[in-house]
């Protein structure tokens, strides 16, 4: 087998352990990732906080059962859950975003939500926030507080207005570019040829990886800790030496394997018109 064949087969097996994951609700240790960045999120739901001056930014909520761990997360690390001052969203999914009203009643933080997924962010559907969006976002707006800025990156597909952040850290006098991927899966259930609720979701899909792959990133992390190995690259960091968060090489592997797993899938769909995505 290939190199490719056996890092393909890695990632597919990753895929599926992420499908069935008892990490999404089990708690995790708070972590400096670099600079002002850290990690407050649960052992795969990946919850990001920057630390400023002026307060804190957090990306993701995840589920309304997780916010107890996030919250304890953010204060063992000796920062004030009520200095959230603005909210983000990797894409409007549950597991991301459940919780985002709650956390915005708490803390009185502003909600900012690229366009496409306003609705469904607004939305008070079972399972949805039914929170209020403060600020709409367009590709490639910037957020910015106390001397720290992010730029929200439109990668749609997985959701319409799914986003991947994009921000620079001062890292041992290095400059390092972070990138935040929103997510380039095709869920199982998902129609790409004749999808009548989103007809342009696999042109979607292509325009996600090229943006992906046009991106610099040193700092390659993700809304599912699944999808940058996490737990292993953690382990790693308290072990000493490099930071293993740093992983140009692994985000250039990440990206061409799960844009060749689309192109796949996308081709079976193309001879079988309206077969949903299976789980894979
Ligand atoms: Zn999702």
């Amino acid at each position: 087998m290939t190199r490719l064949g056996i890092l393909s087969l890695f990632s597919f097996a990753a895929t599926l352990l992420a499908q069935a994951n008892p990490d999404w609700h089990t708690a995790f240790p708070a972590f400096k990732i670099a600079g002002n960045l850290y990690y407050v999120g649960t052992a795969d739901l990946a919850v990001y906080l920057i630390h400023t001056p002026s307060g804190n930014i957090l990306i993701n909520s995840d589920f309304e059962q997780d916010l107890p761990m996030i919250r304890a997360s953010i204060e063992k690390l000796g920062f004030r859950y009520k200095d959230t001052k603005i909210v983000l969203i990797s894409h409007a999914h549950g597991d991301h975003d459940a919780a985002v009203g709650v956390l915005q009643r708490e803390t009185d933080a502003k909600l900012m939500v690229m366009d496409a997924d306003v609705a469904e962010e607004e939305s008070k559907a079972p399972g949805r926030p039914g929170a209020h969006v403060d600020r709409i976002l367009h590709d490639q707006d910037t957020v910015e507080l106390g001397g720290s800025k992010l730029t929200a990156r439109l990668t749609p597909g997985h959701t319409k207005g799914c986003t991947t952040w994009t921000m620079k850290v001062q890292e041992g006098g290095r400059t390092l570019d972070v990138v935040i991927v929103g997510s380039p899966n095709v869920n199982p259930g998902y129609i790409l040829v004749g999808n009548t609720k989103y007809p342009p979701i696999a042109n979607d899909y292509v325009k996600t990886f090229a943006v992906l792959k046009s991106l610099p990133c040193d700092i390659f992390l993700g809304a599912h800790g699944a999808y940058f190995g996490m737990k292993a690259k953690y382990e790693k960091m308290k072990a000493g030496g490099a930071n293993a968060f740093v992983d140009p090489e692994g985000y250039r592997a990440y990206i061409t394997e799960r844009e060749s797993t689309f192109r796949n899938e996308w081709e079976r769909q193309k001879q079988n018109p309206g077969s949903p995505a299976r789980k894979n």
